[in-house]
This record gives C-alpha cells, sequence and structure tokens, in this order.
C-alpha cells in the first residue's frame, strides 16, 4: 500500500520522531498509535527463530517458543548449495510470519580470520564471495515470505574477545577486498530489510557510528534501502551514531532518544538527518505490515524434514580410507561418545533455540543399521571435564572390540566454543583424543565424527578410517548422520573454510586477539586459503575439499571467448560425469589467478561455483558466469576496483588444492590507469608505459648517455639500466653531467603529461 511517510513524519513532534529511533522493549520497535504506526517484533536468527515469550535476554537463556533448529551457518556453507538455503530461508520465513515476527536477525556475514573466533559457527566463510553468496540466499529466501531480516555484523567482527570495545584496524584493500566484500554482494544482490552494525571499532570509530561504513559505503555506494539496526547494546554517543547513519538503537537505552532530541536543539544533527532516519524505519514497518499473512501457520513435520536435508548437505567426508565408508548395514556397531547422546546440534549464545524435536542419534543409527544389526552405545568420556575417566574409556574399549566396527562421536563441548569468547587453542578436549587412541587399537575399524563449529587439530586422524564433520547440524543432525554412514545418502559438502594441521599455520595467528583494544589485521588479505595457497603451507584439509561416495571426472572446459574488456561478462563451461556407481552431487570451484600483476595477489581466488546433480554415468555441462568482480583488485589510490590488464588463469578445482583443468584469458582494463607523472616518477614506469616511453627514450639519449647505458656505460650497462629503471627523474639531472637542468626536467614533465606537444 502506497503512503506518504514525509507526511506522516510531519504530523510527528520532535521527540516522536527521536522515539521513532530506539526500541520499545528488548525486541519490539515503538509504534505510535494516533498516527496508525504499528509495532514491530524483530528476533534471534540465525538458524531458526527465538521468540522469547515472557522476560528477554540477548544471550538465549530464557525460554523461547519451539522453532526447527536448522544447521548453523558453517555447515550450511558447506554445503555451497544456493536454492537449498534459500528453501531453508523460506521455511525461517514461514515460521516468523506464524509467529508473527517480522524481521529475523541474520544470516552473519563475518569472514572467518581465526578459527579460534567463538562465533564462526554462525557464520559462513573465510572466503568473501562464497560467505556473499550464502548470505544473500538466505535473505532471499526469508524475505520472499514478507518477513525481513538483518545482515550481520557489519563490520569486521572477527573475534568475540572484547568485542564491545576492541578496534579492528585494517587496511583499506584489506577491508573491500576481504571484509566488507562479504557484506557487499548480499547487500546488492537481496537488499536485506536492516543491516546490524558491529560491537566493535573499525579503524578507530565504533561501527555503530562509523559514517564511512554505514552512509558512505552501505548506503551510498551499495544502495542499502533499508535501516541499520545496532547490535544490541552497540551504541556508544547516540547523536553520533544517528548522524554516521545508525537508525534504530536496540535495545532502547533510556537516554538515546532524549540525547537526539538535545544534539537536534543544538543544531548538532539536522532535521533531515532526523527525518530521513525515520523515514528508512517507517518503510520497514508498513513493509511488515503490509507483507503480514493472517492466520499463518507451518508444518513442524515439512520443516523438520528440510531440515535433515539440509544436515546432510552440509556434512563434509573428511577422509575415507579405501572406501571404508559407507558402512555394510546388519553387522555390529559400536556407537561411542557422550555427544552420540547429548549431541551438540547448536551454538550457544544469542542463536539458542528450543527445537521443535530432537533427533536421537543412537536410535538413528540402528534404525539405518537395519533389522539384524546390533548396536551398543559405551558413554567414552564426560562432556564437562577434560579429564580422561578410566571406567569410561575402559568400558569403551570393551564395546569396541566387541563390535565389528565403531563409530565414535566427537568433538567440542559447549563450554569450548559460544558467542561471548573465543577458542585459545583448536585441540579436541584430552580425554576424547585419548579414547580414540585406546579406541582405534582395540578396533581399527573407526569412523570419527566431530561435532563442532569451527576447524579442530586432529593429531589422531591416522587413527581413524574415516571422518565425518557434521559441523552444528540441528535438530535433524541423527538422521543426517545416519543417512550418510549407511550410504542412504552420498556425501556432498565441501569445506567452507581451511582445516589447518595447527593453529600455528593460520596466517593471523600471530596477531589474533591483539594488543589490548588494537587488534591490527596484519596479514592484510591473505586470509584462509589466499594465504596456505600462496604461502604453500599444506592444510590439514584444504578450502573446497569434500569426499563423496562416487567419483567425478571433469573434461572440455571452454571458455567463451579468449579475450575480453573488463566490462564485459565471460562464460566458463566445464563437463562433469559421475564415473561412479552411485547418483552423487559435486560442487564445481572455479578460481581466478592473476598471471602476472603488479599488486600484490594471492595466487588464486575462489570467483565461481555450481552444485551438480548427477545419476550414475550421466554427464552434464556447467556454466559460470565471470565479470569485472572477478579479476578486479581493489585499487586503493582511485577508490575503485580496477583490473589490471594481461593474462588471467581460470582454474576449475575439485578444491582450492585439486585443480583440474585450466585455460587463460585475456582481460583489457576500461579504466585509464595513467596518473600524472612527477619529479618523483621513476624512469622505468615511464618506459614501460607505450605512451611516455618515446619521449623518455629520446630525452636519456639526448640528454644522459651515460644513464642509458649509452656511450661512456661500457661494460656496467647491464648495471646501469637496472638502476636506471628505479631512477626518479630527478635524479636524472644530477647525473646528467651538466646537460639537464631543473627547468628541462619542468618541459619533459609538460611533456610527459600531455601539457605540450
Ligand atoms: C548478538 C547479535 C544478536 C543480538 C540480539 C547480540 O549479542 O551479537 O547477533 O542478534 O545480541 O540477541
Amino acid at each position: 500500500m502506497e503512503r506518504d511517510l514525509k507526511k506522516l513524519i510531519s504530523l510527528m513532534t520532535l521527540e516522536e520522531k527521536a522515539g521513532m529511533c530506539s526500541g520499545q522493549d528488548f525486541w519490539r520497535l515503538k509504534g505510535i498509535e494516533r498516527l496508525g504506526i504499528p509495532s514491530i517484533m524483530v528476533t534471534d536468527g540465525p538458524h531458526g527463530l527465538r521468540k522469547q515469550k515472557e522476560g528477554a535476554d540477548h544471550l538465549g537463556f530464557l525460554d523461547s517458543v519451539p522453532a526447527t533448529c536448522f544447521p548453523s551457518a558453517a555447515g550450511v556453507a558447506s554445503s555451497w548449495d544456493r536454492e537449498l538455503i534459500e528453501k531453508m530461508g523460506q521455511a525461517l520465513g514461514e515460521e516468523c510470519q506464524a509467529e508473527d515476527v517480522a524481521v529475523l536477525l541474520g544470516p552473519g556475514a563475518n569472514i572467518k580470520r581465526s578459527p579460534l573466533c567463538g562465533r564462526n559457527f554462525e557464520y559462513f566463510s573465510e572466503d568473501p564471495f562464497l560467505s556473499s553468496e550464502m548470505a544473500a540466499q538466505h535473505i532471499r529466501g526469508v524475505q520472499s515470505q514478507g518477513v525481513g531480516t538483518s545482515l550481520k555484523h557489519f563490520a569486521a567482527n572477527n573475534q568475540e574477545h572484547r568485542r564491545m570495545t576492541s578496534d579492528s584496524v585494517i587496511d583499506e584493500r584489506t577491508l573491500r577486498e576481504i571484509y566488507l566484500a562479504s557484506f557487499e554482494g548480499a547487500v546488492k544482490k537481496s537488499q536485506p530489510w536492516t543491516v546490524m552494525c558491529a560491537y566493535n571499532k573499525v579503524n578507530g570509530t565504533f561501527a555503530s557510528e562509523n559514517d564511512y561504513l554505514l552512509t558512505d559505503i552501505l548506503k551510498n555506494e551499495w544502495g542499502h534501502e533499508g535501516f541499520v539496526v545496532s547490535d544490541w547494546g552497540a551504541v556508544n554517543e547516540r547523536a553520533d551514531g544517528l548522524s554516521a547513519g545508525l537508525e534504530l538503537e536496540m535495545p532502547p537505552s533510556g537516554g538515546g532518544d532524549r540525547k537526539i532530541v538535545e544534539a537536534f536543539r543544538a543544531g548538532k544533527l539536522p532535521e533531515e538527518k532526523l527525518d530521513r532516519s525515520v523515514e528508512r524505519i517507517l518503510r520497514i514497518i508498513f513493509k511488515a505490515v503490509d507483507s503480514k499473512k493472517p492466520n499463518a501457520s507451518y508444518d513442524p513435520e515439512v520443516h523438520h524434514r528440510l531440515a535433515r536435508v539440509v544436515a546432510r548437505e552440509s556434512m563434509v567426508l573428511l577422509k575415507n580410507q579405501g572406501g571404508f565408508l559407507p558402512l555394510v548395514k546388519g553387522g555390529s556397531i559400536a556407537v561411542i561418545g557422550a555427544l552420540a547422546a547429548k549431541p551438540r546440534y547448536q551454538g550457544g549464545g544469542s542463536s539458542h533455540i528450543k527445537p521443535t524435536k530432537l533427533e536421537d542419534i543412537r536410535e538413528e543409527i540402528a534404525k539405518s543399521a537395519g533389522g539384524g544389526a546390533q548396536v551398543s552405545y559405551a558413554q567414552g568420556y564426560d562432556l564437562d571435564t577434560d579429564a580422561s575417566d578410566v571406567k569410561l574409556v575402559e568400558e569403551a574399549v570393551r564395546a569396541a572390540a566387541q563390535a565389528d566396527v565403531v563409530v565414535l562421536f566427537a568433538g567440542l563441548p559447549d563450554r569450548y566454543e559460544s558467542e561471548g569468547y573465543d577458542r585459545t587453542h583448536l585441540r579436541l578436549p584430552e580425554n576424547q583424543v585419548d579414547l580414540i587412541q585406546s579406541v582405534a587399537a582395540a578396533q581399527p575399524n573407526l569412523v570419527v565424527v566431530l561435532s563442532n563449529g569451527a576447524p579442530v587439530e586432529m593429531s589422531w586422524i591416522g587413527s581413524a578410517k574415516a571422518v565425518l564433520e557434521a559441523y552444528l547440524g540441528g535438530q535433524a543432525l541423527g538422521g543426517a548422520i545416519a543417512d550418510l554412514l549407511f550410504g542412504d545418502a552420498n556425501p556432498c559438502g565441501k569445506l567452507a573454510e581451511t582445516f589447518p594441521q595447527r593453529l600455528e599455520d593460520n596466517p593471523s595467528y600471530l596477531f589474533y586477539f591483539g594488543e589490548g583494544d588494537r587488534v591490527e589485521y596484519r596479514e592484510g588479505i591473505f586470509v584462509g586459503y589466499r594465504y596456505y595457497d600462496t604461502k604453500k603451507v599444506e592444510p590439514l584439509f584444504p578450502f573446497g575439499h569434500g569426499l563423496s561416495y562416487t567419483t567425478f571426472a571433469y573434461s572440455d572446459l571452454s571458455i567463451a571467448k579468449k579475450e575480453i574488456r573488463d566490462d564485459e561478462t565471460l562464460d566458463v563451461e566445464v563437463k562433469v560425469k559421475n564415473t561412479g556407481n552411485r547418483a552423487g552431487k559435486e560442487i564445481v570451484q572455479l578460481y581466478v589467478r592473476d598471471v602476472e600483476s603488479k599488486v600484490i595477489r594471492p595466487v588464486k581466488e575462489l570467483k565461481g561455483f555450481a552444485k551438480v546433480e548427477l545419476a550414475p554415468g550421466e554427464q552434464k555441462n556447467v556454466t559460470i558466469r565471470l565479470d569485472k568482480r572477478s579479476f578486479a583488485f581493489y585499487d586503493v589510490e582511485r577508490k575503485d576496483w580496477r583490473v589490471e590488464t594481461g593474462e588471467f588463469e581460470i582454474l576449475i578445482g575439485k578444491s582450492s588444492r585439486d585443480i583440474v583443468l585450466s585455460d587463460t584469458v585475456r582481460v583489457e582494463s576500461t579504466t585509464p590507469v595513467r596518473s600524472k607523472a612527477n619529479r618523483n616518477s621513476t624512469v622505468g614506469d615511464l618506459l614501460a608505459d607505450p605512451v611516455t616511453r618515446p619521449i623518455i627514450a629520446t630525452i636519456l639519449q639526448q640528454r644522459n648517455p651515460v644513464v642509458a647505458g649509452g656511450e661512456g656505460a661500457g661494460d656496467a650497462s647491464d648495471m646501469m639500466e637496472a638502476i636506471m629503471k628505479y631512477m626518479p627523474l630527478r635524479a636524472l639531472i644530477a647525473f646528467s653531467g651538466g646537460a639537464m637542468t631543473d627547468e628541462h626536467l619542468e618541459e619533459i614533465l609538460a611533456q610527459v603529461n600531455g601539457e605540450v606537444e
């Protein structure tokens, strides 16, 4: 319905306008009854909804209504499945409609800078392209149901340690290419109704009052149309925040509205600014009102089944020695590990929800194992301590020895990983490592199933024949694990993050946590595989890795054109064939490498992917479209994305370390790159530019025979040429033996800059 929002705002008092810029309570926005503005509700997110009936807290301590608990983002991202994530979003949106929730707080698009970050389970990837694609699909799905989202936490909130006061100090190119790019794609593609600013500072200014992030980039550059909400309690100075583009304060601090009124009265806050903020909020309120579906409901069983599909697609088969999995049905299986009885299927903190039901892992395994199967269980370890319990270990070893095969459930207990704090190491609790080793000694047929939200070190990996990474698989994890273990479903997830051999290999290791509140991102753009692959550090499992029970062959890579301009798109086609005897899905990954570059770049970057389903023997064509951004870097000087003219390699991979096909394309930049020459421009740079080359070459010959490597240079001409390359124009005067003066230099500069003929 069309409404005249400006007119509505003109009817408001100053206090009413300021009041609209903060919530009514923990989860509701304010309404104004006399003007027909209703109060709408927002709630956490992201992988299920946490609507609290009575009382309110932002860390999920108090009870909430039952809702479907889908796998958390770390798992969902490993599906690399755009359609599936959208479907999950739709289901979340339906649940919000049924519960009268207008905005679901999520998804989180923060980059996994370090595997230590306590909240990585809620984030998608170490790669900004994959992360932004996943976030965009999540948003699209939820919003298709007339429910808003809140893309969070904008920006550079990559650790929980001192998260409300720390300052993420990041150079501009890294910020743009890695940390912002993860949000940018999602904002541009899917227009989240709201964006949630982060708690931390970014380059010295709180994200909640960061004009550069909230207004220059988010609103002006990316065209975000909705409003920005503070993370709960992120507001520092309320009036500064409003000026910078933070429209809504949550939860209301009490004094925020008054500070807005005072700033307005003191002439520090222009009326248009306040009006524009209120307008953005009203637009979303009415959007929610107009898309409200009366009497909406959902079928929890249908959503539960979807949760099982999502879980299945999200799990990653990391290791499968000699095709040990899938397990043969009907044998005797020892299920070992407390995490089988008390599964870890979601993370701690604000995203913690009350599931509609929870599948029992042991029951699901027994069901899948079939009629004649014998399934025993031993606890093996205590989740509340790291210390081994001899009795529990002995009991587990006995059960293992008596069975044909062991499925051992290991992972991170809640106390290891949560919103609010980071891990300090990547190891599993010691009692779990001990157990794996003791059990493996008694029973070599050992499968380890991991439940964790982020990578762990696996000193024990040699003891296991197979390892399934189940991540935090949501309420249907039990069935999903059983489906995969017994081959009723074929694993098809691939890692959206690198699993390092050891924590110390991670590029942020030397700087992570920072110094007090100052956290310098000194590894720059070399995050995740960008670092491991460029530095040739062998990971435990590389980015993009994941096994299947079938095999795939790639062929016929074809690139639509061998030469393009950077304002054109490029279609890359490749054939993928299922060469095994089971149906399966493959994730085709496309990486781009700039063959030669003046700026420092990683050896490859993910720029496209597709998931394809293939019956045994079936072959399909996969097409991936590339555009300017696939080849560009962020040019800090020009404050824009720029492609450097030249050759680029197109790499098709099964993972970032398993490149199976490649070809090259030449991309011509359409951005004029020449900047004005000055006294300190080097001779080499000017000689490398075809336009300025003849001018400089002539001058060198006429005025500077020694430097030009001509007469007088003798045997040292190579050295002279090299030295000359890095010589600034001004230095030619000193080496010209009087043949050149300052006046000549001015003339040369005028000529080079095209100011004279
Ligand atoms: C979290 C947000 C969450 C909010 C509301 C904050 O502590 O960082 O992700 O949406 O609380 O619960």
